[in-house]
């Protein structure tokens, strides 16, 4: 009896020790889509239900042609910096510890690896230009090949004009582009004002132009967007009487964030019901890079948005 009680258990622990093995080889390789490029483009304070219902000609075909969820959830605090190294290393803020929220120096970078280092040790090439200065944090000296923050040009329109100058000469792999015009319109006028709405629209161009330049440089059928958010937002009257957006509690209003993957072997038309949290992300991306998932990565990829 002993005798079988312990087999069994040596058989458990093998049949689970094979799980792992083939678990994260399959996450890692196996049935990825292999583009060799990935965007991630994130919406700061890009609201799903004000994002369903805005006129947004390229976001919505995206979306209509791609997969999509309106329900995938960011991780509380609901804050801009400590949502996007979530999104931008797979684990969530206990794991990471960037519990800061603005550009502080002296705190270093963030402690874990993020999905730049991870694919430059496969020897992919990287890229972020982004609207605010805080994403340095992720600027792992010797990960991000191509690393752009201007205050002058820190609106959507001028990130997708930087990101198209040079992209067709670059061609980077994994590319982190960062839209800040909603969160700046949502602070100040409020959640859905019409500032809010323009914002997205503008959104929209930036959008068209990145994707028209992958398209100029031969790349797009090789190609792999995800459109994303680091949190959404709720309004609270000011003592003026005005509305403002504010962001940060764990009510759906501000957790809930927009999920859409659209290009190389993704599905087409497909509305994703498979829970998706923030760290997915950085799951998909480099799944989709053919770069295996380290041990202890929170974010599992998307798979049932893929053929
Ligand atoms: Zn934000
Ligand atoms: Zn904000």
């Amino acid at each position: 009896m002993r005798r079988m009680t312990h087999s069994f258990i040596r058989f458990h622990q093998i049949f689970v020790f094979c799980l792992g093995i083939f678990g994260v080889a399959g996450a890692g390789a196996g049935e990825s889509s292999s583009a060799r490029y990935v965007f991630i483009i994130s919406y700061d304070q890009g609201n799903p239900d004000l994002l369903q219902r805005t006129e947004l000609p390229e976001y919505h075909r995206m979306a209509r042609e791609g997969a999509r969820t309106w329900e995938a959830y960011t991780i509380v605090p609901s804050i801009t910096l400590p949502s996007h190294v979530s999104m931008l290393t797979g684990v969530g803020i206990q794991k990471h510890q960037v519990t800061w929220n603005r550009h502080d120096p002296k705190r270093g970078f963030v402690k874990a690896p993020t999905i730049f280092s991870l694919a430059k040790e496969r020897g992919l090439k990287t890229a972020m230009i982004v609207g605010k200065e805080k994403f340095r944090c992720l600027e792992i000296p010797g990960t991000v090949d191509w690393f752009v923050c201007s205050k002058d040009r820190s609106d959507a329109k001028s990130v997708a004009e930087c990101f198209a100058e040079e992209f067709g000469t670059r061609k980077p792999n994994l590319v982190f582009l960062h839209f800040a015009d909603p969160d700046r319109a949502g602070h100040s006028y409020g959640v859905a004002s019409p500032q809010k709405i323009q914002a997205l629209k503008d959104c929209d161009e930036a959008l068209k132009i990145i994707r028209e330049a992958v398209a100029a440089a031969g790349a797009l059928e090789e190609s792999v967007f995800l459109l994303t958010a680091d949190h959404g937002s709720h309004d609270e009257r000011k003592e003026d009487g005005t509305l403002a957006g504010t962001h940060g509690s764990a009510e759906t209003a501000d957790v809930q964030i927009p999920w859409v993957a659209w290009g190389k072997g993704v599905k087409k038309n497909f509305t994703i019901s498979a829970p998706v949290v923030i760290y997915d992300t950085a799951a998909t991306a480099l799944w989709v890079l053919n770069v295996p998932l380290p041990e202890g990565f929170w974010g599992r990829p998307v798979i049932s948005a893929f053929e």
